[in-house]
C-alpha cells in the first residue's frame, strides 16, 4: 500500500544481485588489481575509485561526490558497494576505544558503513516529497558509533555447582535449580551464587569446568570465549573447533566497552513519536519532522563531543541520476556541502540530456554547478572473458552448477544482448528448469539454458517484438485522425 515498503523492497533484490561482492575493490596498496578479486575486470574504474576510497580515508572528501558513467550493466552499482566496503575496512581498523578501555569482544560492536542504493525514479513517490526521500536516504547512509561502557565478569570456570531442591510453592515446576560459580583470573578466585535463570543459561551455553566465559552484568547475556590452555591437557576428547584462550588476568570484574552503529536515520524513526520503531521494519516510515531530525543532530554532536560517539560516513548511491529534476539537483547539492553527508556516488547512462523540469540541455543531464563538484569515472562494456568470469562467479553464488557449453551459451547471451543482468536472471530459470526436467538433475545443461532464452526475452527482442506488431497494435486502438476510438 505504500511507495516507501516498496522502496526498500527494491533495495534488498538489487543488493541481493550483488552479493558475490564482499571483498571491496580488489586493490593491492599500489592500487593494481588482485587475482583472486570478485570484482571482475573494469580496472581503470576500479583504480580510480580506490584513489576516492583513499582521499575518504585520509580527508573528507569536502562534498565532493563521484558519477560514474557508462552502459547499464558495467558494474556501476556494484563498483559503489565494493566502495563502501573499503569504507567499512577503515573504520574496522580504526575501531580503538576513545576512552582508552578495552573493547568488550562481543559481536555486537561490528562496524559497518552503511550503503544505501536507490534508483532516481523511486525519489519520486505520492506519500512523500522528494527532498524528504532524499533527505531519508542521506541519513540511512550516514552511520553513528556509539560506545557503552558496561561491567562485565570474565573469568575461567573452576567449578559449576547445581542445587536442586525441592520447590515448597508450586510455581515453576517442581524443582529449583539454583548453584554456585567457582571463577577464577590467574590472580584471584570467587564464588558467585546464582539464580535459576542464570543457571539455566550456563546450561544452555553447556559451560563446564575449563571453559573461558563473559558475563555481560547489565544484560546478563553470558559468553564463551574459549577452553583455558591450562585445561587442554585434561581433555583429549576435544573436536579440532576447540577455541583455546588464556585464563584471564587481573580483576574478575571489568569495565568494558560496547561499541554499536546505527544510521541517523534509525535514530530519527526511534524517536518519532509517531511512527515508533516498529515502522523500521515495515519500511514504512513516513515523512519525519524536521525539529526532531535538528533535536537528533544536536544530540549527535553532543555525544560526539563526549566522546561517546564518532561518525561513519556510509556512501549513498543514486542510479540513472538523469532522472532526477531541478529541485532534487538543488536539494543535493547543498546538503552535500553538511558536515552530516555521506559520500554520494551519481550513476547514469545518459550523454547530453534535457535536465528535468528545465528546457536547459546539459551533460548527462546534471546542472554544472553539480557537475563541477563531482570526480567523473567511466566505466566499460565487458569483454567475452570477463563476462564469462562474472557469470562463473554467480553460478557459485547462486550454488548452481553449469555444464561448460551451457556457460558458453551464457556468455555469449550477455555478450550479444549487451545485458549482463539479463543472463544472471537467467542463471536461476534455467536452474529451476533442469531441476522440473530431472529431479536429479545436478548440472544446468545446454538445452535448460536455450528453453528459458525462449521463454524469456531480453530488452531488444521485446522491443522489436513490439515494433514489429505496432502498427497492428494502432490500427486496433487508435482511429485514422489518432484519437481513441470510443
Ligand atoms: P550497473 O549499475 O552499471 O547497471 P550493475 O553493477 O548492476 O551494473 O551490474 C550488473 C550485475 O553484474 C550485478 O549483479 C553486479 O554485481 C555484476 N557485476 C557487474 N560488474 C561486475 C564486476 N566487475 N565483477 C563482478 N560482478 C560484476
Amino acid at each position: 500500500s505504500s511507495t516507501t515498503t516498496t522502496t526498500t523492497k527494491a533495495k534488498l533484490e538489487r543488493i541481493g544481485a550483488h552479493s558475490h561482492i564482499r571483498h571491496g575493490l580488489g586493490l593491492n596498496d599500489l592500487l593494481e588489481p588482485l587475482p583472486n578479486s570478485t570484482l571482475i575486470g573494469q580496472h581503470k574504474a576500479r583504480r580510480a575509485m580506490g584513489i576516492v576510497a583513499h582521499m575518504i580515508k585520509t580527508s573528507p572528501m569536502g562534498g565532493r561526490s563521484v558519477l560514474l558513467a557508462g552502459p547499464p550493466s558495467t558494474g556501476k552499482t556494484a563498483l559503489a558497494m565494493a566502495l563502501s566496503q573499503e569504507l567499512e575496512k577503515t573504520s574496522q581498523a580504526a575501531m580503538t576505544s576513545r576512552s582508552g578501555r578495552p573493547i568488550a569482544p562481543s559481536g555486537t560492536g561490528q562496524s559497518k558503513a552503511p550503503f544505501t542504493s536507490l534508483s532516481a525514479p523511486q525519489v519520486f513517490s505520492l506519500e512523500m516529497s522528494a527532498t524528504e526521500v532524499l533527505t531519508q536516504s542521506i541519513r540511512q547512509s550516514m552511520g553513528v558509533q556509539i560506545e557503552e561502557e558496561t561491567e562485565i565478569i570474565c573469568g575461567e570456570v573452576v567449578e559449576l555447582q547445581m542445587d536442586t531442591t525441592l520447590n515448597t510453592n508450586n510455581n515453576g515446576g517442581k524443582y529449583s535449580k539454583t548453584g554456585r560459580l567457582t571463577l577464577c583470573t590467574t590472580e584471584m578466585e570467587t564464588v558467585y551464587d546464582l539464580g535459576t535463570k542464570m543457571m539455566e543459561m550456563l546450561r544452555k551455553e553447556k559451560v563446564s569446568a575449563g571453559d573461558v566465559i563473559q558475563i555481560d552484568k547489565g544484560s546478563g547475556k553470558i559468553s564463551k570465549l574459549g577452553r583455558s590452555f591450562s585445561r587442554s591437557r585434561d581433555y583429549d576428547a576435544v573436536g579440532s573447533t576447540t577455541n583455546f584462550v588464556q585464563c584471564p588476568e587481573g580483576e574478575l570484574q571489568q569495565r568494558k566497552v560496547v561499541q554499536h552503529v546505527v544510521t541517523l536515520h534509525e535514530i530519527d524513526v526511534i524517536n518519532s513519536r509517531q511512527q515508533g520503531f516498529l515502522a523500521l521494519f515495515a519500511g514504512d516510515t513516513g515523512e519525519i519532522k524536521a525539529e526532531i531530525r535538528s533535536q537528533i543532530d544536536a544530540k549527535v554532536a553532543e555525544w560526539r563531543e563526549e566522546g561517546r560517539a564518532t561518525l561513519v560516513p556510509g556512501v549513498l548511491f543514486i542510479d540513472e541520476v538523469h532522472m532526477l529534476d531541478m529541485e532534487c539537483f538543488s536539494f543535493l547539492n547543498r546538503a552535500l556541502e553538511g558536515e552530516l553527508a555521506p559520500i554520494c556516488i551519481l550513476a547514469t547512462n545518459r550523454g547530453m540530456a534535457t535536465i528535468r523540469g528545465t528546457t536547459y540541455k546539459s551533460p548527462h543531464g546534471i546542472p554544472l554547478d553539480l557537475l563541477d563538484r563531482l570526480m567523473i569515472i567511466p566505466t566499460e562494456p565487458y569483454t567475452a572473458e570477463e563476462l564469462r568470469q562474472i557469470l562463473k562467479i554467480r553460478c557459485t553464488e547462486e550454488e548452481v552448477e553449469m555444464t561448460p557449453e551451457a556457460l558458453e551459451l551464457l556468455t555469449r547471451i550477455a555478450h550479444e544482448t549487451n545485458s549482463l543482468r539479463y543472463a544472471m536472471q537467467m542463471i536461476m530459470t534455467a536452474s529451476l528448469r533442469s531441476r522440473k526436467r530431472n529431479k536429479a538433475a545436478s548440472m544446468v545443461e545446454l538445452k535448460d539454458v536455450q528453453h528459458v532464452y525462449k521463454l524469456f526475452v531480453d530488452v531488444q527482442r521485446s522491443t522489436k517484438f513490439i515494433m514489429e506488431y505496432q502498427n497492428d497494435f494502432l490500427f486496433n486502438e487508435l482511429n485514422s485522425d489518432g484519437n481513441r476510438e470510443e
